[in-house]
């Protein structure tokens, strides 16, 4: 297995169907912050992702956002969301996701990761034994410069998604 290689990709969250979820066996949702929901470092998230998190809650799925931003920031993402987080999450160490699941009560494989890194979301839902799901980042201008120059070796690892776009 490439644990460099998300199962599914996708441009936005919101493009995500809950029946591919439900295919997969997955009873919990960890969702990355900084250019996943909102732009880095930014409490702006997106009006579709907003609507995409209210549908995954009543779809019956248990989230918990995953991390490594800065805490004042993710605190304020859980309580707007209304959902718990962890955090730093120290992604990729799977310290962070398995912190999660032992939250939600859910074992690693009920567990998908969805982020917009690969060397961070990834690479640590794959190494602790989770689904992952890559989408696209939401401002790819927010991010810091050490992302932006590891980016160009993400796209490497990036075959034909059997799933997603
Ligand atoms: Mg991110």
């Amino acid at each position: 297995m490439n644990v460099f290689k998300p199962k599914a990709h996708f441009k936005r969250v919101s493009q995500i169907p809950f029946s591919l979820l439900m295919s997969w066996g997955i009873r919990s949702v960890f969702l990355d912050t900084d250019n996943t929901l909102a732009p880095r470092d930014s409490d702006a998230f997106t009006k579709d992702a907003l609507a995409w998190v209210e549908a995954c809650k009543r779809a019956g799925f248990l989230l918990c956002i995953v991390s490594n931003g800065r805490p004042g920031r993710v605190k304020r993402a859980s309580e707007k969301l209304g959902i718990p987080f962890v955090n730093p999450a120290l992604k990729p160490l799977s310290y962070g996701f398995k912190k999660a699941a032992h939250m939600m009560k859910v074992s690693p494989k009920q567990c998908v990761m969805v982020g917009d890194q690969i060397f961070t979301d990834i690479w640590g839902g794959n190494n602790a034994g989770m689904k992952t799901i890559l989408v696209e980042p939401v401002d790819p201008k927010s991010d810091g410069l050490w992302t932006k120059w590891i980016r160009r070796f993400e796209k490497r690892h990036l075959g034909p998604s059997p799933e997603g776009l």
